[in-house]
């Protein structure tokens, strides 16, 4: 297999505002993320005795939501989350003059990302670095996952689309404040697990399609919404079509293996303004066979 790349990383400082040294926040774009055999077994994640669940009420027809989804008292990863909000936190705006959304910080606080990274322990889940998922793809640096989710400026009604499902834990976070999201993922395998994860943890308005992102959703179309999360050279119009009026688009734009900028792109009289969040490094949005 080849090297991995750094998925989802902030790479400058210049164009995002950041509060810590650089060496200390930003993961670098030579990062490889480390395999899952260099860490303690102890602290194993799915299927493990510390796995995280939604308290009793919070599973019914209704999705998990951020102010009301609290996970069980004794769960010895609510610790490590909150380091890791704090540490997200500690950058004081996600881009120059925005300042953090405390809904956000909460759905990242809540969310058990090491139940979507399994085999790996708690610290590295909870480290602010990509990390891999199988078949040469990384999960997002957490910092970029709350960036890309406080540009979405969601709300309780918006019907989203994710382009590049991976783990299935953005599509968790983001489902925590929206209405319904559907999520696409090229690989057959990482769809299939996605799906259980997000199954067994109750996240029941997040539905998940393997498929090739470059053809959207359309029976689910207009999205309020769409967030990609794998970086494709140019935006494409099918996804452009199928954004609804008023709708944002979320993407990291650019050449594969290189820098891409992250773009906030909103939708007026059919128009597409575009607002440049700044420097990023995603794996690429491949074309299906
Ligand atoms: N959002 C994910 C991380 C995304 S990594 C998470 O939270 O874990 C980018 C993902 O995009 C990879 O899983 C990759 O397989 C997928 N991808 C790349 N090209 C795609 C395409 N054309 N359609 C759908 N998924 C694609």
């Amino acid at each position: 297999m080849g090297r991995f790349l750094s998925s989802a990383s902030l790479i400058t400082t210049a164009t995002i505002a950041c509060s810590e040294p650089p060496a200390k926040v930003v993961a670098s774009s030579a990062e490889e993320p480390s395999g899952a055999g260099k860490v303690e077994q102890s602290e194993t994640s799915r299927g493990g005795s510390h796995e995280p669940r939604f308290a009793q009420g919070e599973r019914g027809a209704e999705p998990p939501r951020a102010a009301s989804a609290p996970m069980t008292t004794n769960d010895p990863s609510a610790t490590y989350r909150a380091r890791l909000v704090e540490q997200i936190a500690r950058r004081s705006e996600p881009w120059p003059g925005e300042r953090w959304d405390p809904r956000v910080l909460e759905a990242m606080r809540t969310v058990p990302r090491h139940a979507f990274v399994p085999g790996v322990s708690f610290s590295l889940a909870y480290d602010d670095m990509p990390q891999p998922i199988g078949n040469g793809q990384t999960i997002s640096q957490p910092t970029v996952v709350a960036m890309m989710t406080q540009a979405l400026a969601l709300d309780r009604n918006a019907k989203l689309l994710e382009i590049g499902t991976g783990s299935g834990y953005h599509a968790a976070v983001v489902s925590m404040l929206a209405k319904e999201v559907y999520t696409i993922e090229i690989h057959e395998s990482l769809a299939t697990n996605a799906r259980e994860t997000l199954e067994s943890l109750g996240y029941r308005n997040v539905h998940v399609r393997h498929g090739d992102g470059y053809a959207g959703w359309p029976e689910h179309a207009p999205f309020d919404r769409i967030l990609l999360t794998a970086a494709p050279p140019t935006l494409p119009d099918t996804l452009v079509e199928q954004l609804a009026e008023g709708g944002i688009l979320v993407a990291p734009v650019g050449p594969a293996g290189g820098l891409q900028q992250l773009v906030r792109y909103r939708k007026h009289g059919g128009k597409l303004a575009e607002e440049d969040l700044g420097a990023v490094m995603f794996v690429p949005m491949v074309r299906g066979e």
